[in-house]
Formats: C-alpha cells, sequence, structure tokens
C-alpha cells in the first residue's frame, strides 16, 4: 500500500526552503549570454548597473552556483504567505474519472493573487540593501505592479509604476490595489519621459503597450537619483527567485513519496515555468528523472511552436540587451487576449535553450478552451483560476483524459499561477458567448520577424 496523500502536502516551517535553485548551474549546454546591443560583446555586470540592483546582476551572470542562500530578509517576508499550498486534486481526478493522480501548486492565495510576489520581494529587499530608495516598473495585466507595490510598502521603498493605458483604464481594480499599496501609477504613454512624449507625438491616441512602458520605465529609472528599475519575467534571475515554488514541491513530493511523471506550466516570459520545473529538470539533466515537461503558450503568441530562435531585444523600443531566445520579434504585437500576462514577444533564455535542446515540449491553446478549462477547473475543484494559469489546467486535463483513455496510471502536476479574480470582464464575456479567439497568420509572423536585429 503507498502512503494516504492528504488533499494539501504540507510542509512544516522547518521544512520550508532556505535556499532558491540555479537550473543553469546544472545545464551542460548554457544558455547564450546576454548581449551589449551595440558592441554585440556579452554584457557585463558593469553594463547593466545604470538599471538594476547590483545583487540582480550577480544572481543574472552566475550559471555555475547550484543553490543560493535565500537573506534572512527574504525569507521574513516569503513566511507571511508561504509556503504555496500544493494540492492533490482529489475532485478533479474524479469528475475525469482518469486514472491519474493530479497535483497542482497554488501560487494565487496571496493578495496580489499571483507567484509574482516571489521576485518582487527579493528585486525590492536588494534594491534596499543597495541604498537605494525607489525603483520603477511597468505592468501590463496588473499583476507584477500590485507585486511590487505590495514589495515596496513592506520594504520601504516608493515605487512608479506605468501600466499600459488600455489596461488601466480596462482593469480598475487593479489600478487601485496598486494604489492602495502606496505606489504612483501613470497610465503609459505619458508626458513624464521623452520615450512617453515622442510616442504620444507620434500616436496621440494610442492605448499603450508593454514595450513603450518598459521604455518609460528604465528611462525614469535612469535619469532618476538611487532610482533603478525592476523586471517581472524573463530574465533569469527572476527564474531564480521562482524556483522556491518548484522547491517548495520537491521538498514536499519527497516527503510523500510522489514522483511527477508529467510537470505542465503556462509560459509568458518563462518565470514561473522555470521556477516550477527547476529541481525536477535538474534532476531530468542529471538523468534521474524522465518527466515530460510541458509548456503552454497562447495560440495568439506561440514564441516556442512558432517563433524563431534568435537573439533579439527584449522590449519593443529596443533598448535593453540582446537575449538568445524564442521570440516572434519585438515589433510583434499580439492580439488582444485576456491571458495579458502571457502577451510577451520573448522567452527566457535559459528554457528557450532547455526547449531548443527538446528538455520541454510545448503545446498551444485558444482562448475559449482556455475558459472551457478554467470554468471546469473552478466549478469541480473550488479555485478560480486566472486566465494565464488556465493554459496548464487545460494541457493538465488532456493528459489525464489521454491517462483514461489508455488506463495509465500517471502522476500529472501542473502551476497554478494565480486567481482569477481581477479578470472577471473576461468571464463576463466568455459567459455572455462574445469571446473570439485569433491564431495569427503566417504573414503576420513575418511582419514580426522582420523586427529582428541582424546579429
Ligand atoms: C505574469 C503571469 C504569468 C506569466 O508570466 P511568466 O513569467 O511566464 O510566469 C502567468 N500567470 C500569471 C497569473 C501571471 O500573473
Amino acid at each position: 500500500m503507498s502512503k494516504h496523500i492528504p488533499s494539501r502536502l504540507y510542509l512544516s516551517e522547518e521544512e520550508l526552503p532556505k535556499y532558491w535553485y540555479n537550473l543553469r548551474a546544472f545545464m551542460k549546454n548554457k544558455p547564450a549570454p546576454m548581449l551589449h546591443p551595440g558592441t554585440l560583446k556579452p554584457a557585463t555586470a558593469d553594463d547593466l548597473s545604470a538599471v538594476f540592483c547590483k545583487e540582480c546582476i550577480r544572481q543574472e551572470l552566475d550559471e555555475t552556483t547550484e543553490l543560493i542562500p535565500i537573506p534572512d530578509g527574504i525569507l521574513e517576508f516569503y513566511r507571511a504567505y508561504r509556503p504555496a499550498p500544493l494540492i492533490r486534486a482529489y475532485f478533479l481526478e474524479k469528475a475525469l474519472g482518469t486514472p491519474a493522480e493530479i497535483y497542482y501548486k497554488h501560487e494565487g492565495t496571496n493578495t496580489s493573487g499571483s507567484h509574482k510576489l516571489n521576485s518582487a520581494a527579493a528585486q525590492a529587499f536588494y534594491a534596499k540593501q543597495d541604498g537605494l530608495t525607489s525603483l520603477t516598473t511597468e505592468t501590463g495585466a496588473g499583476q507584477w505592479g500590485s507585486a511590487m507595490a505590495m514589495a515596496c510598502a513592506f520594504y520601504g521603498l516608493d515605487l512608479t509604476v506605468y501600466m499600459v493605458k488600455i489596461s488601466a483604464e480596462q482593469k480598475p481594480y487593479r489600478k487601485a490595489l496598486i494604489e492602495t499599496y502606496g505606489a504612483t501609477l501613470i497610465p503609459s504613454p505619458s508626458n513624464t519621459t521623452e520615450a512617453g512624449k515622442k510616442i504620444l507625438e507620434k500616436m496621440p491616441g494610442t492605448n499603450g503597450s508593454l514595450g513603450c512602458a518598459i521604455s518609460e520605465a528604465i528611462e525614469k529609472a535612469v535619469k532618476t537619483e538611487k532610482c533603478r528599475y525592476v523586471l517581472g519575467s524573463v530574465l533569469n534571475h527572476v527564474l531564480l527567485h521562482q524556483s522556491i515554488i518548484g522547491v517548495e514541491c520537491k521538498i514536499a513530493f519527497d516527503k510523500y513519496g510522489v514522483k511527477p511523471d508529467i510537470i505542465i506550466g503556462c509560459a509568458g516570459g518563462g518565470s514561473n515555468l522555470g521556477g516550477l520545473i527547476a529541481p525536477f529538470m535538474g534532476e531530468k539533466l542529471q538523468g534521474k528523472s524522465d518527466a515530460k515537461i510541458i509548456a503552454v503558450e497562447p495560440a495568439s503568441c506561440p514564441s516556442f511552436t512558432r517563433g524563431k530562435f534568435a537573439y533579439d531585444f527584449g522590449d519593443t523600443a529596443q533598448t535593453t540587451p540582446l537575449i538568445k531566445m524564442y521570440t516572434m520579434g519585438n515589433g510583434y504585437i499580439p492580439p488582444a487576449a485576456h491571458a495579458g500576462g502571457l502577451r510577451y514577444h520573448g522567452m527566457n533564455s535559459t528554457l528557450s535553450q532547455l526547449y531548443h535542446d527538446k528538455f520541454i515540449e510545448a503545446r498551444t491553446a485558444v482562448q475559449t478552451e482556455i475558459f472551457d478549462a478554467a470554468v471546469k477547473f473552478a466549478k469541480i475543484e473550488g479555485i478560480l483560476p486566472a486566465p494565464e494559469s488556465s493554459h496548464a489546467i487545460k494541457v493538465a486535463i488532456d493528459e489525464a483524459l489521454e491517462c483514461k483513455r489508455t488506463g495509465e496510471k500517471k502522476t500529472i502536476f501542473f502551476g497554478l499561477t494565480g486567481t482569477g479574480y481581477f479578470d472577471m470582464s473576461a468571464y463576463m464575456q466568455y459567459n455572455a458567448k462574445t469571446m473570439s479567439d485569433h491564431i495569427p497568420t503566417d504573414e503576420e509572423l513575418e511582419n514580426g520577424f522582420a523586427s529582428l536585429p541582424k546579429v
């Protein structure tokens, strides 16, 4: 008889992880280095120091230290909302009639509503340690802005959030949450920066874009004393902070004797997926596991499945260092979709290398299918998921039904990255059956690829 698995796989305070897992240290084929866009030489700590905090840069460039201790000042904050629940989906298994075991890690229980707080806390702590007094960032869907606002309130830093104008209008409660935690929210483009003014002059009626908001936030950080910029995904130090997700799961699974066969995560810039899989991928790279790892992306923004593996800018204004990644091209503007957190043209460089080397598989789904899965999950498991997270739910259900067909008793594990409380207008559209799907044509993709820099 195998051990009884409770509905929640608890960890005691002593069992909580005290380190992050640096996946790159376990890779033979490391991700290609970031390049300085002017010299095309690998970016140095010096190149990055005007924009980012010191420790984040050190972590960004560290591809050899396997386990990185989490400072006490961050552990203290993590203890306020971690461990995130690791749940055995008994209700879902029963409803699907599958022989598979299904587990999920629920990162949406903190007030900001997603996993993003794990890196927000770390980045705010390091900024304070550097003696900075303020930070800037951008937010699209609003989850990252909410997380940074919470973290800055805790560590005592001022924060300016450039929120894509259309999102600030469509998600007034996200805006209110960010302001409640004390951050200054500026709809972007704005006339507080040269980048914003330029765009407003060229396109007076624009709704804004993530690329533009990034440019404004970087400009403001560089021009303000004791201020730096923080980013919520894509970069390797963000993935490192998110490894707390996977390490907690690994400790709990080992305690209960569970070994996942299939691990599934949604992929926007790659931070939650990279964090979720970190210790499991580490074992896979060492030949100790043959778990299947699946990234799920929106059909409207298919970086892995239809993108190119090439050096590209991280932002539309072409100001960041060049990153070798699967990308749609920095000029690709994904069609409007409700999973705003997945509307990014590129993908983290570590995950891109692992996908290129066939350690990760990728799938796409359209948003009506995603909401079918989201609503099913909400009714059965009781948790209202974020549209982004529902990409992973969709594929977990597919895999569980495949087990039902074949009779195989696999262990399926997915990341539930956030709650859908702030996405009710999307659920309203779904309920009213006015939601549409958009799959870009090859021609639309070619337009995006045309923006790739010639390196
Ligand atoms: C931002 C976000 C994502 C996607 O970002 P990654 O960096 O790819 O993890 C997924 N889910 C939620 C709820 C988010 O807020």
